[in-house]
């Protein structure tokens, strides 16, 4: 098993209050799985996806990441993992501003364990790049492009460490339907080529093209069931034939 949490919890504390975010979540994701965590604002949905992405610890319970439990780990030790194992996209792409799209690809290359040469990093960034279609885009920087771009900057960087697990915290909140179809088009067709996925949305028209739906309610597991996969392509051609007919009646 990829991932396998058992009875997680997770409490903020501040001098006044606890707030138990997470209560008890068993869960466990096999490679090659394509899952969406849904659940209303609240309900502990980035807490997990944090503790997921070893971006924190939980209060209580176990994390296993390929058999290793990493719920204890120290930070440093937990970056090290953080940055061998998973890719992470955020809502809103997190990119460094003023800084080419292949340099913002490369920078968890710096980081990684596994050194390697500027000439290697270039190749590995440049080839993240195309896998997202993005190859011609390398020396533009975020403020030269859109908004899907810039996720697929993100996600590039992502990938380019080569994840055992790629997490996407609401990965097209801020993007346009067609431009979110075309970022799980993305995502389908890694998924596809064997990459995990667990990303969270709160759109069901987002979350029905994973195979698995998990919902959370107030820190646990209200559901959690297999889904039918939708294509993105499929989907994504039958938008922009309806936008075509469309823009032939206008005219
Ligand atoms: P979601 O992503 O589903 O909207 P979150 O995981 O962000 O939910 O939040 C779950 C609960 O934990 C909420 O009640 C939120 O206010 C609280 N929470 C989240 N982060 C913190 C934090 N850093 N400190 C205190 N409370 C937090
Ligand atoms: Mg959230």
């Amino acid at each position: 098993m990829l991932i396998s949490l058992n009875n997680i919890t997770k409490v903020y504390r501040s001098e006044s209050l606890a707030v138990e975010a997470l209560r008890g979540i068993t869960l466990e994701v096999e490679e090659g799985a394509f899952s969406t965590i849904m659940g209303s604002s609240g309900s502990g949905k980035s807490t997990l996806m944090n503790i997921l992405g070893c971006l924190d610890k939980p209060t209580d319970g176990s994390y296993l990441l390929k058999g290793e439990d990493v719920s204890r780990f120290r930070k440093d030790r937990l970056s090290r993992v953080r940055n061998k194992m998973i890719g992470f996209v955020f809502q809103n792409f997190h990119l460094l501003p003023r800084t080419s799209a292949l340099e913002n690809v490369e920078l968890p290359l710096l980081y990684a364990e596994e050194k390697m040469s500027w000439k290697e990093m270039h190749k590995r960034a440049r080839e993240a790049l195309e896998i997202v279609g993005l190859g011609d885009r390398t020396e533009h920087t975020p403020n030269e492009l859109s908004g899907g771009q810039m996720q697929r900057v993100a996600i590039a960087r992502a990938l380019v460490t080569r994840p055992s697990v790629l997490l996407a915290d609401e990965p097209t909140g801020n993007l346009d339907s067609r431009t979110s179809l075309e970022i799980m088009d993305i995502f389908q067709q890694l998924n596809r080529e064997g990459l995990t996925i667990l990303m969270v949305s709160h759109e069901p028209d987002i979350a029905r093209f994973s195979k698995r739906i998990i919902i959370l309610r107030d820190g646990v597991i209200r559901s959690d069931k297999p889904n039918a996969a939708r294509s993105a392509t499929a989907a994504l051609d039958a938008w922009k034939d309806e936008t075509e007919m469309i823009e032939e009646e206008a005219s």
